[in-house]
């Protein structure tokens, strides 16, 4: 059975019944914002290239109320916390703040400290169904819940969307000191029920793609339960190798390359590394402009093929497949009514994602649950909707 989500509203109910046990009053500003899965488009983003996240039912709700004395307080019911589910700083000049511990903390203060304006203090609490780490993007979740929040509060918004997903990431990348790309905000502000989001990572235009007809089928992602652990090392590595390929050809990007150009490298002897990750990202970012015409024409077949060449061209050219990832892929593609399996995210770990009849989901979880060594967790994805205040 894939794991039942639990409805955002009983999220929001139990995160007020802490807050009010917490903080011993009514929350009166409630939000939330999504995790995303990226159902094709992977690695394409820092070569300028497109994207084609979906929403989830996952979310992650922050309650809380405004006060005036100077503190801020936080309270996380995330089991990822650690020991310290809560922390304090002092409230005033946003630019004031910096990151520190606990390190969770590092998500809300960056966002704070990348709002339009400053905000008076306040107390809040977090919860979540978005299972952290494993690349559904509980991060991302965390910080568009806490910049709407933040909205709410001070009843002032940035003229754009895009304005809410940029200073967001930025807080990722100077309080989280990580250094992610934009597609996780972006799909987290602009997700929309029944639409995937094509993002074109080199200007940021985005296109809404219907999911019409989905009616008889269903993405169901697995969750293998090995946390998603790209190196910083091996993610820079695979990045260098791209920059250099685009260099080699004279080009900005590998957005700009074709498959001609993989020709070109091959004739002039560039290492055979180089070239198989040139030809992921440029077979893929074509992949995913067909996926997306695939999706708008209700062609599932066509668009589960896609997602099968994704994999594994990530798997054979960009190597950032594990074994576990690879076993989930094999078994899900074995059981009939299966279109297509594919990992998601950046790889080595984390979840797969796979389009099937609904029909077909119960056999293809037991036949995945009977051929992968570990315990793997299922949820059905439905697309869902952007980030909210929840009345
Ligand atoms: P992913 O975004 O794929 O889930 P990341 O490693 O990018 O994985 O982000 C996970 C981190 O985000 C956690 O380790 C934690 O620091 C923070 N985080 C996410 N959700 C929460 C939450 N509900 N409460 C506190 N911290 C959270
Ligand atoms: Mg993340």
């Amino acid at each position: 059975m894939a794991t039942l989500l639990p409805h955002v509203n009983s999220v929001k109910e139990k995160a007020l019944q802490i807050f009010a046990e917490k903080f011993g009053e009514q929350a009166i500003v409630c939000v939330y914002a999504p995790g995303r899965v990226n159902l094709i488009g992977e690695h394409t983003d820092y070569n300028d290239g497109f994207v084609l996240p979906m929403a989830l039912p996952m979310v992650t709700v922050i309650v809380g109320k405004s006060h005036n004395d100077k503190k801020t307080r936080i309270f996380s019911l995330s089991n990822v916390v650690g020991d310290i589910n809560e922390f304090e700083f002092k409230a005033g000049n946003r630019a004031d703040i910096k990151p520190g511990e606990p390190k969770w903390a590092n998500y809300i203060k960056g966002c704070i400290a990348n709002f339009i304006c400053d905000v008076p203090a306040f107390n809040a609490v977090i919860v979540s169904t978005v299972p952290a780490g494993a690349g559904l993007s509980s991060s991302a979740a965390l910080e568009i819940a806490t910049y709407t929040f933040l909205e709410t509060l001070s009843g002032k918004k940035p003229e754009k969307p895009e304005l809410k997903a940029l200073a967001c990431q930025k807080a990722e990348h100077d309080f989280a000191g990580v250094p992610c790309g934009i597609m996780d905000q972006f799909i987290s502000t602009m997700g929309k029920e029944g639409y995937a989001l094509l993002l074109d990572c080199r200007d940021l235009i985005t296109k809404q793609i219907p999911m019409l007809h989905l009616d008889n089928y269903v993405f169901l992602i697995t969750n293998s339960n090995t946390p998603h652990k790209l190196s910083s090392s091996a993610y820079c590595e695979r990045r260098d190798c791209c920059y250099e390929a685009a260099k080699i050809l004279g080009k900005k990007s590998l957005r700009d390359a074709n498959m001609n150009d993989i020709l070109v490298l091959i004739s002039q002897n560039v290492s055979e590394s180089i070239v198989k990750k040139a030809r992921h990202v440029v077979t893929e970012i074509q992949r995913t402009l067909n996926a997306a015409v695939a999706l708008q024409k209700s062609d599932f077949q066509q668009f589960g093929r896609l997602m099968n060449e994704s994999h594994d061209s990530l798997r054979d050219d960009y190597e950032v497949s594990s074994k576990e990832l690879d076993s989930l892929v094999s078994a899900a593609r074995e059981v009939d009514g299966v279109l297509g399996s594919r990992l998601t995210g950046a790889g080595f770990g984390g979840c797969t994602v796979t389009l099937l009849r609904k029909d077909a989901v119960d056999k293809t979880i037991q036949h995945m649950k009977a051929k992968y060594s570990g315990t793997p967790t299922f949820y059905i994805a439905t697309p869902s909707g952007g980030a909210r205040e929840i009345s």
